[in-house]
């Protein structure tokens, strides 16, 4: 059914976005499922771990997620097949790697940001999109949906939508800048990788700190302090060596 809803938006010129996580028992099947997703016409892919959900750790699925580093080893072994492969699609995985098919000789590592001034978005991708949960409330992403921020958004029904985004709590949330969140939090604020790191998806962080909206991502900080963003320049240099890392170029 998903198969035939993806073939058929795509034969009918619609841009479809794929979504997979990986867990112990599909973590197999990574350079399968993108080949396939690319054949039936996806237009980006992306892939990223588990959340730990209610619903998944009350099915007893919690010992099937993958830890961070054996999610980011199977990407970054995976990512020479992706570029033998040739596919004619985009692939994300989640802070680690961005390559648009598009920009061949570019690729973006989001959770990477040698660039990093005090100034910038938290939440950069709140900049572009939005989220409006069935009950009409006004959110900067689906997985904040039910965190503790929720109940504090705008409703639509209330304030109308350009209220909503114009004057209000999720502006407020969307305009955090890496300042804010570093006067916060005194971990990252001293940190001798703070300079390199984008301080993470709040989403992210708040799976684990539910209570502290400037909690740390761990899952960013495994990333970082694991030296990933260094491998992967390394290895991007061996198997496609005319792509360019976008946050080099952005550096400074
Ligand atoms: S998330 Fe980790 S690596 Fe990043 S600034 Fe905080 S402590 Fe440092
Ligand atoms: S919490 Fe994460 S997914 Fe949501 S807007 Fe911020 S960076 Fe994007």
């Amino acid at each position: 059914m998903t198969e035939r809803a993806i073939k058929l938006c795509s034969d009918n010129g619609f841009n479809v976005i794929a979504d997979m996580c990986l867990h112990k028992h599909n973590q197999h099947t990574l350079r399968e499922s993108v080949n396939h997703l690319a054949s039936l016409g996806a237009y980006f892919v992306r892939i990223g771990g588990i959340h730990n959900t209610e619903s998944w750790k009350e099915n007893n699925e919690a010992e099937n997620s993958l830890t961070f580093e054996e999610l980011f080893t199977l990407y970054y072994d995976y990512l020479p097949h992706f570029f033998e492969d040739n596919l004619p699609v985009s692939l994300q995985f989640g802070c680690f790697f961005v390559y648009n098919h598009h920009n061949p000789n570019e690729f973006y590592i989001p959770g990477y940001m040698e660039h990093q001034k005090p100034n910038d978005c938290i939440c950069g991708c709140a900049r572009t999109n939005i989220y409006i949960t069935p009950e009409g409330r006004v959110l900067p992403c689906m997985p904040m949906a039910g965190t503790i921020v929720h109940d504090k958004m705008p409703l639509i029904q209330e304030k109308g939508l350009a209220e909503c985004i114009n004057n209000s709590f999720w502006l407020n949330i969307v305009n955090l800048r890496v300042r804010d969140y570093l006067a916060a939090n005194d971990e990252c604020r001293n940190c001798e990788y703070q300079e390199k790191c984008s301080v993470g998806c709040r989403a992210d962080a708040l799976e684990t700190y539910p209570d502290n909206y400037m909690g740390k991502s761990p899952i960013l900080c495994t990333f970082i302090k694991g030296g990933w963003p260094e491998k992967i320049i390394s290895l991007m240099k061996k198997i496609k060596p005319e792509a360019e890392c976008i946050n080099l170029k952005l550096k400074g």
